[in-house]
């Protein structure tokens, strides 16, 4: 097995000299003014040491990345009862994508699609209002990263609330099915709202250092999921945190993981370690370019698949 930092520093070199570095996301204007020459990579291991390379210290939108903190959150609050109100199920299309919800009479095929995401906030919400949730999602997040200084950029949500017709015509769909609750400029406020939570990458790792330990914090202890739970997350991770990427994604990287429209990615090795990864330029599909390679080239070289070396 190679030594981790060699291999981060030599992906971050990769990542510096890179020609092809996907486009930033267009539709959320404010994503769009960020600088594409960016790249940075962080890996906490379970024992607790973090190593990093590139920009792992600069702050992004975390954007989609944050469902699997709001599905744990979710869970914790709801138990299985989540799963009455979104599937499990890869849904083999555009993450903004409607087409299924009208078959599926709007209960959406998984929590880490928008609408799935949307349906999350929904049961989240639930004696709360939108405020209030939304300070809830940060405190979980801060909870996790071990660290209170994570913030909300206002002008990102600000920026999507302006251009989230899509969003809102998922989540008006799904309320005519009768599959949210609230109102629904309240449930996209906090939708909003977490995705443009901002993360380094070294935040983001320590994050999500809880799903590659067995739902266990293995820096304070703390049993945030239960061990069948935290497996649970990585099974969806792996089907679903891609969208329709998300074989190919397997196929290439082969751990579970999340991304979301900034360019950020959280990939999770179990046992091992959970990485965070930052490159805001995009593929087709929407995933970070330069960070679905640099996780490829991780995985490999440390032989971190979980279908084996
Ligand atoms: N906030 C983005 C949206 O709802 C999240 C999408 C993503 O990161 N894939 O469109």
């Amino acid at each position: 097995m190679a030594e981790l930092q060699e291999v981060l520093d030599e992906i971050a070199f990769d990542a510096s000299v890179a020609e092809d570095r996907g486009l930033v996301a267009q539709y959320i204007p404010q994503l769009a003014k960020v600088e594409p020459s960016q790249f940075g990579i962080s890996v906490a291991l379970t024992d607790g040491r973090v190593f990093s390379a590139g920009d792992a210290a600069t702050g992004f939108s975390i954007q989609s990345v944050s469902k699997v903190f709001t599905l744990a959150l979710a869970l914790g609050k709801l138990g299985d009862a989540v799963w009455s109100s979104v599937g499990r199920e890869p849904s083999g299309n555009p993450f903004n994508s409607i087409v299924q919800l009208e078959q599926e009479k709007g209960r959406p095929r998984n929590p880490f699609i928008n609408a799935g995401a949307i349906a999350v906030v929904d049961l989240i919400m639930a004696g709360h209002q939108p405020k209030e949730a939304i300070g809830e999602i940060v405190q979980f997040i801060r909870h996790l990263t071990d660290d209170d200084s994570i913030l909300i950029d206002q002008h990102v949500a600000r920026s999507e609330t302006d251009h989230g017709d899509r969003n809102a015509s998922l989540a008006h769909f799904m309320r005519s099915f009768g599959a949210i609750d609230h109102p629904v400029d309240h449930v996209l406020g906090v939708y909003f709202h977490q995705c443009a939570i901002v993360m380094t990458c070294q935040q983001l790792a320590r994050a999500g250092l809880f799903l590659a330990n067995q739902g266990r914090d293995p820096v304070t202890g703390a049993q945030v999921v239960s061990e069948q739970r935290a497996r649970r997350i990585n099974a969806i991770m792996l089907m679903c945190g891609h969208y329709d990427g998300s074989g190919e994604f397997a196929f290439r990287v082969g751990l579970p993981g999340k991304s979301g429209v900034g360019g950020g990615i959280l990939a999770i090795a179990p046992g091992k370690a959970s990485i965070a990864v930052w490159s805001p330029g995009l593929d087709p599909v929407g995933n970070s370019k330069l960070g679905s390679a640099a996780l490829e080239q991780l995985a490999r070289q440390m032989e971190w698949s979980v279908f084996g070396a």
